[in-house]
This record gives C-alpha cells, structure tokens and sequence, in this order.
C-alpha cells in the first residue's frame, strides 16, 4: 500500500526514501529514525518495483 514518503535520519542508512508499507527496507527503519517527507532523496528501487507490480494488477 502507499503510504507517506518517509526517509531515514540515520547517516549510516542510504539516502533513499520510501512510500510503501509493504518495503523491507522501510520496515527495517526504526521508528524513532522514520522522519516524513522525500527529503530531495532518490526513491527507494523496492518501494518503485512494489509501484509498478502494483500498477500490472489494477
Ligand atoms: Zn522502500
């Protein structure tokens, strides 16, 4: 499903940000480092792959 863009604040992660809520990685974030928003970050490939499965069903 999407969701909101949210990015990690942790340096350590990769400047990626995620709208779905079925991303691994995005799950991975802690909730204390989610910060909402694109932040000027790429999109997330898995959260793009999630889209364009997403969009071969509808
Ligand atoms: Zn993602």
């Amino acid at each position: 499903m999407e969701i909101l863009a949210f990015h990690s604040s942790r340096p350590a992660d990769p400047d990626l940000y995620h709208d779905h809520d079925d991303c691994p990685d995005g799950k991975g974030i802690a909730s204390w480092n989610r910060t909402v928003g694109a932040f000027g970050y790429h999109r997330c490939p898995i959260c793009r792959s999630l889209d364009s499965r997403a969009g071969l069903s509808a």
